[in-house]
């Protein structure tokens, strides 16, 4: 990461394309001095004040200047809220570089946070999580990470291990003083504590990751049994070709919507049915691949027409995986009973016209997922933090069984060695002790901008 602090940056804060407002902002020691030169302004600006000025000779603009270290940057930062119109933004954003500042990398302004102690590692790793929110449920978590909850979760245990370690290693560096700084029984208390308060914090993990990286449920069936309309009808919206030809749906749609608070990637398939041409062979070859990542499989069939052989063949292919049988077109007579399907514990019977069964769709997509209770956001959700956090645990399992064998001196080393380990894992969560690489990677996430 090889980001000059010293360098001002800016960049257009807002989405592109049109909107009421656009931002503009700007961070890094000349902050000031551009939106100086920008509004032609002589007399200091008012600190965190909103200041109506005339920029870059387009545009009245609401001005706001924040002096470091109090800012989003730790630096001082300008925010030029200018009308959302995407000519007036570039020519303030052209007008500042040409005052000095450069364009800001994706992340950069967040990094800065980073770099300059106002947030640690999983904070700015929330600020993605947050723009990237598609359910209530997600951005909820995201803001409490934000907030710090796993920041201070990791603290407190990093603080209860440095101070056994301090002890431990006075006993080491001082092991002829004829006393002992710390007990072994002591020790194995601390212990037993500190993996107590990891596995709490790694209990949450499995609801935490489905929160944060969504699912994939995946639509299969034969062509025309109503794989499209269920699609649409989940996804609340006519995204999917609905047609009345069989096997016209030949690429793979998906739509990321909100199932019951989880984020949820929906994807309609080509159908599974023997290939009759070259493109649908494509389609039902890319289905398969969908189907192989799904969480779960939703398999399609017609209520009101006889099974085929297509639709005996998909239900026998999906069988050993995660699935739901959806009777669909229940709107329509029946023709044949639920029972004959078998196993009623999986069907779920709807319309994916009159919406009939929808509801309890969604509901049973979250109890196929054990995905029930979502409703108290868990600290750790992030698989960099889980896998970390599962390291320190490990560590401290075995400097647990160091601590337990009679061999004082000895055990002393090895347990310190452990807890090292341990720590060093959790400092690579907050970011104190994280490669480069990595770094790069997590910000490389975001957008411009943020
Ligand atoms: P796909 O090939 O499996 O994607 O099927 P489509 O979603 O394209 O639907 C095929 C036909 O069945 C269309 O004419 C739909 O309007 C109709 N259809 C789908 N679901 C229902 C339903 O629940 N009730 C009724 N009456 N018709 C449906």
């Amino acid at each position: 990461v090889s980001f000059s602090t010293l360098d001002t940056i800016a960049a257009i804060a807002t989405p592109a394309g049109r909107g009421g407002i656009g931002v503009v902002r700007v961070s890094g020691p000349d902050a000031v001095a551009v939106a100086r030169v920008l509004t032609g302004r002589t007399t200091p600006f008012e600190v965190r004040r909103a200041t109506l000025a005339r920029v870059a000779g387009t545009d009245s603009a609401i001005v706001t200047v924040f002096e470091a270290p109090a800012s989003y940057t730790g630096e001082d930062v300008v925010e030029i809220s200018a009308h959302g119109s995407p000519v007036v933004l570039r020519a303030i954003l052209v007008a500042a570089v040409a005052a000095g500042a450069r364009l800001a990398r994706p992340g950069e302004f967040t990094f800065r946070a980073f770099l300059n102690g106002r947030i640690d590692l999983p904070q700015a790793e929330a600020v993605a999580d947050l723009v990237d929110a598609v359910t209530p449920l997600q951005a909820r978590t995201a803001s409490d990470q934000l907030d710090g909850t796993l920041t201070r979760a990791i603290a407190s245990i990093d603080a209860q291990l440095f101070d056994l370690i301090a002890k431990l290693e006075a006993s080491v560096d001082f092991p002829d003083e004829g006393y002992h700084f710390v007990q072994p029984e002591e020790i194995a208390r601390a212990l037993d504590d500190l993996l107590g308060r990891t596995g709490a914090l790694l209990a949450q993990s499995r609801r935490g990751r489905l929160i944060r990286e969504g699912l994939r449920v995946v639509i299969v069936g034969r062509p025309n049994v109503g794989k499209s309309s269920l699609f649409n009808a989940l996804a609340g919206a006519a995204r999917a070709i609905v047609t009345e030809v069989p096997g016209t749906t030949r690429d793979l749609v998906t739509e990321v919507v909100d199932v019951d608070g989880l984020r949820t990637t929906l994807v309609d398939t080509a159908g599974l049915r023997d290939a009759r041409d070259r493109v649908e062979a494509e389609g039902v070859s890319r289905a398969r691949g969908a189907r192989a990542a799904a969480d779960l499989v939703l398999v399609v069939v017609d209520r009101s027409q006889a099974l085929e052989a297509d639709d005996r063949a998909v239900l026998a292919e999906t069988r050993q995986e995660r699935r739901l049988v959806v009777v669909n077109k229940i709107d329509l007579p029946g023709a044949w009973p639920l029972e004959s399907l078998g196993d009623r514990g999986e069907c779920v019977a709807v319309s994916a016209v009159t919406s009939e069964g929808l509801e309890e769709l969604r509901q049973r997509v979250c109890r196929a997922l054990d995905a029930e209770g979502l409703e108290d956001p868990p600290a750790i959700t992030n698989v960099r933090h889980i896998a970390l956090v599962e390291q320190a645990r490990e560590a401290l399992t075995r400097a647990r069984l160091a601590a337990g064998t009679p061999d004082g001196a000895l055990s002393e080393e090895f347990v310190l060695a452990d807890l090292q380990d341990a720590r060093e894992a959790l400092e690579e969560v907050t970011g104190r002790r994280t490669p480069d690489d990595v770094i790069a990677h997590i910000f490389e996430r975001f957008c411009i901008g943020k």
